[in-house]
């Protein structure tokens, strides 16, 4: 067509700058980026200890947490002021206070965080499980005072471990929080290190993936700043922030072949008729370059790149992106696709192997496959074999039926064809219900 009659079909033509994007990143000083889940027991101190974070961090204003402690003292709940930073549950909407969530983000000099699910919602495992999906790493907060930290044990402590170990999650980071309560008592610290440390190596985590901080959430020591508290002398090692900084970096796989799950799929907009939101998982890309969404097969033109909502000629894997596309039409675009290239495209299958931890009784059943906000109708067709959770060897072959807090393989098939390949992190849902999760072997 002629420069006048520009239609509908008519493509999009954007220059590639041609850039080694593997090259751009190591010389760019943009931030790495890193998501991470918190999990621990309840009371455990998970809102407290993030809200102080991202305080400390400067994420949250003066005036907003000054908001939030008002709001608390009038309730009578002062202490409650920085979980509130991240409550946002029914509970404090059911007193009549409204409080605005703030962030799940702060930044460091090197690292930009996201905290995925913020805690402090009761019904905390399935919020739980759609963050462990997402985290490069987890943080467990364990509760040191007397008592607290034995019934925590008893309760979620373990199976939420369990749970982001199951879904591949390899480094924790274990915050023994509220030494302030134990005077800071060194024993009390090791003896808890121990356990938790003798638990986490049994339920598949490696030892050098394992870390423990003393802290107190409420009075932010060893948070962001060491503590000053002459009982706390004998600790020397890092704080909470130093070793979120440490955990990179993080083994996103940037010379792997192009996998974006979409997120989100927005349209209409003049500048950008059609954008893509999601995270990067592995690979890179830049503008100009032709992607691939599957299951479609359609092919499009990237037109231009957002990092963390700022322009950029590239992005790669671990950073949440939006990409504005051309020569496409929307309708094959949908929340849960997989952008990747013609030259390596994602496989599309209806048949899978996965090693997960079982939260109901699993037996041959039917189940919903949830891949991030991905689900596909499917049953469970054959139990291949329970495992040990440390060494992942097959206790039991074909077991007849497999019992809650029991890793085993199983083999899934869909009933319609979708893009999926090992090791994504999976869940299986029934009847509204969580009754496994894990990875695609
Ligand atoms: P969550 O359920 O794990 O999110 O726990 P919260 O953050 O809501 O905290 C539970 C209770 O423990 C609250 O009363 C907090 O004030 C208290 N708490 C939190 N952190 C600390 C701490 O470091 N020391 C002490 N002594 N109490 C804390």
């Amino acid at each position: 067509g002629g420069m006048n009659n520009l239609s509908v079909e008519e493509k999009v033509t954007v220059k590639s700058k041609n850039l080694n994007v593997l090259d751009e990143y190591s010389k760019s000083k943009r931030k790495k980026s890193a998501n991470f889940v918190v999990i621990g027991h309840v009371d455990a101190g998970k809102s407290t200890l993030m809200g102080r974070l991202l305080a400390d961090q400067g994420a949250i204003d003066q005036r907003t947490l000054d908001k939030y402690r008002k709001e608390a003292e009038k309730i009578g709940k002062g202490s409650f002021a920085l979980a509130w930073v991240l409550d946002q549950g029914s509970e404090e909407r059911a007193r009549g206070v409204t409080i605005d969530i703030a962030t799940n983000k702060f930044e460091t000099d090197n690292t930009a965080f996201t905290i995925v699910d913020a805690p402090g919602h009761r019904d905390f495992v399935p919020n739980m499980i759609a963050g462990a999906s997402q985290a490069d790493f987890a943080v467990l907060v364990i509760d040191s005072s007397i008592g607290k930290f034995e019934s925590g044990l008893k309760g979620q402590t373990k199976e939420h471990a369990l749970l982001v170990r199951s879904m591949g999650v390899q480094k924790i980071i274990v915050a023994v929080n509220k030494m302030d309560a134990v005077q800071w008592d060194k024993e009390r610290f090791t003896e808890i290190e121990q356990q938790i440390s003798s638990f986490l190596t049994t339920a598949g985590f490696l030892e050098k993936n394992i870390s423990f901080i003393p802290c107190s959430g409420v009075l932010g020591d060893n948070i962001t700043r060491r503590s000053e508290e002459a009982n706390a002398s004998w600790y020397r090692g890092r704080t909470l922030i130093e070793e979120l900084e440490t955990s990179e970096p993080y083994t996103h796989a940037l010379d792997k072949p192009l996998r974006m799950t979409i997120g989100d799929v927005f349209r209409g907009g003049v500048q950008n008729p059609i954008s893509i939101s999601g995270r990067l998982d592995a690979g890179s890309l830049q503008i100009g370059d032709q992607i691939l969404t599957m299951p479609s097969g359609e092919k499009a033109l990237i037109r231009s790149v957002e990092v963390d909502s700022e322009p950029s000629d590239w992005a790669v894997a671990g950073q949440n992106v939006t990409l504005n596309l051309a020569n496409i039409d929307p309708v094959h675009l949908r929340s849960g696709d997989v952008v990747c290239r013609a030259s390596a495209p994602i496989p599309t299958i209806t048949t899978f192997t996965a090693k997960v931890l079982a939260f109901e009784h699993l037996m041959p059943m039917l189940v919903d496959v949830h891949r991030g906000r991905l689900h596909v109708p499917a049953r469970i067709s054959k139990l291949v074999a329970s495992l040990d959770k440390a060494s992942g060897a097959a206790l039991k072959k074909r077991p007849k039926i497999v019992s809650p807090g029991t890793v085993a393989r199983v083999v899934v098939e869909m009933d319609q064809a979708v893009p999926l390949e090992a090791p994504t992190r999976i869940v299986l849902r029934s009847g509204g219900t969580t009754v496994a999760a894990g990875l695609l072997e």
